[in-house]
């Protein structure tokens, strides 16, 4: 039985990020992934360009039952850190809105890097390789039975991400190994998701596929996001929707205001004042896309001149315009989910090294933990930082 240092399952992001980290402290460390190619998540994610970071990154940015707990890990690598190792391997980059990194060129750049510092740092790495058993022997070595061979380590590191996307690879694999040693594992839901419409909704509102405006959207919990939103032949998506996401429940209603700092009655009323013979449909169309205002109201209302309209209904409207309230269905599920939102309870871990509490020398890294960013390279900051703090430690 081959013996190393570190054992690392999972070769994304975080798992990489890990191995190089410990490779260039000297340890001995192999990777095992069951995929045929590594990071695969990177190779597709932020469009094929990878937001692999984020220039400011605050610990309220991640959803975790213990809030306090990414703090650790996200101060001692942050996201300077990551941009200094971009830079240093030349690839080219540039800032989008609300201070998102993306590759110029391709997500490839970010494996290729993570691949290259592997191998710079000695770290070995074993694709294709399935993982049927792992036990913890008397002296404390972890003990792996794989298709091909056996292996045993000093430090094991679960790395194996979460369940969305399954045809990408995504396994509960991690969830599996941390029950078997014990640990809690908290109830997962998809994250970063769209939604999708009610039959009736559906009806309603499908032929607005296509259309994007700026919003404001808040959740029943208050969390509040000012991005745009996409109507989707299945419903709600786009960047506010999926941030809006990790904070929804099935059955809450989410309020979206179509005019984000604008008081659609104040606008209203000044129209009212200087045309007051103005339909409503022509007024609210100068505001909103027209295929949406005639979603939104029917036609007895939008036939109507602005002086015709009652106190009532001017307040009707436009509160129906700053805070439009949809339940949804539900989301689309882990098939389109950017992330998982719960996992390894992270009580069960050191928020220093992300050790086991209760069994040394088993760690986790990445989004297989109770973990979750928002959109905008929050998620791969996390992957990064979490890599590094076991890297450090293992
Ligand atoms: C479409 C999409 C786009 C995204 N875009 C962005 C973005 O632009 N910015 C951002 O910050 N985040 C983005 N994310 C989220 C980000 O990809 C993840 O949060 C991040 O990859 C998590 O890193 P990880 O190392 O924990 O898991 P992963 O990167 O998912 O890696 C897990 C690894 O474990 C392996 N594995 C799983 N099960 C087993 C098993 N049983 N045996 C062996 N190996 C196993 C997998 O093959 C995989 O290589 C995106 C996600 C998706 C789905």
């Amino acid at each position: 039985m081959k013996h190393y240092d570190v054992i690392i399952i999972g070769a994304g992001a975080a798992g990489l990020m890990c191995a190089a980290t410990a490779g260039y402290r000297g340890k001995n460390v192999l990777v095992l992934d069951n995929a045929k190619q590594a990071g695969r998540k990177i190779l597709i994610s932020g469009g094929g360009r990878c937001n692999f970071t984020n220039q400011k990154v605050e610990p309220h940015q991640f959803i975790c039952a213990n809030p306090h707990f990414v703090k650790s890990a996200l101060a001692r690598y942050r996201s300077s850190d990551f941009i200094e190792l971009v830079e240093r391997h030349g690839i080219e980059y540039h800032e989008r809105e609300h201070g998102q990194l993306f590759c110029n060129d391709s997500a490839k750049d970010i494996v290729t890097m993570l691949l290259t510092e592997c191998e710079w740092s000695g770290a070995k790495l074993q694709l294709r390789t399935d993982i049927s058993d792992i036990s913890k022997t008397g002296d404390g070595t972890f003990e792996l039975t794989t298709a091909k061979g056996d292996y045993s380590c000093d430090a094991l590191v679960i790395a194996t991400g979460g369940l969305s996307m399954p045809k990408l690879g995504a396994t509960p694999f991690g969830y599996q190994i941390a029950k078997q040693f014990g640990l809690n594992v908290l109830p997962t839901t998809a994250g970063l998701v769209p939604f999708t419409w009610h039959s009736e909704q559906k009806s309603r509102f499908e032929s607005l596929s296509g259309i994007a405006v700026p919003t404001t959207i808040t959740a029943a919990d208050g969390t509040q996001f000012s991005e745009a939103l996409l109507f989707t032949h299945r419903g709600l998506s786009g960047p506010a929707v999926l941030q809006v996401s990790n904070y929804w429940q099935p059955g809450q209603a989410i309020s979206i205001n179509l005019l984000p700092n604008e008081n659609a009655l104040d606008k209203l009323l000044s129209t009212l004042e200087t045309h007051p013979k103005q339909s409503v449909r022509n007024t609210l169309s100068q505001w909103l896309p027209k295929r949406l205002v005639e979603a939104l109201f029917d036609a007895t209302q939008l036939d109507k001149a602005l002086n015709q309209l009652g106190h009532g209904e001017r307040e009707l409207l436009a509160n129906n315009i700053n805070q439009w309230s949809l339940v949804m269905n539900g989301t689309e599920g882990y098939r389109t989910a950017e992330v998982t939102l719960g996992g390894v309870d992270t009580n069960e871990l050191s928020s220093k090294d992300l050790q086991a509490k209760k069994v040394p020398g088993l760690y986790f890294a990445g989004e297989v933990m109770d973990v979750s960013g928002w959109l905008g390279g929050f998620n791969f900051q996390w992957a990064w930082a979490s890599g590094v703090a076991v890297g450090m430690s293992v």
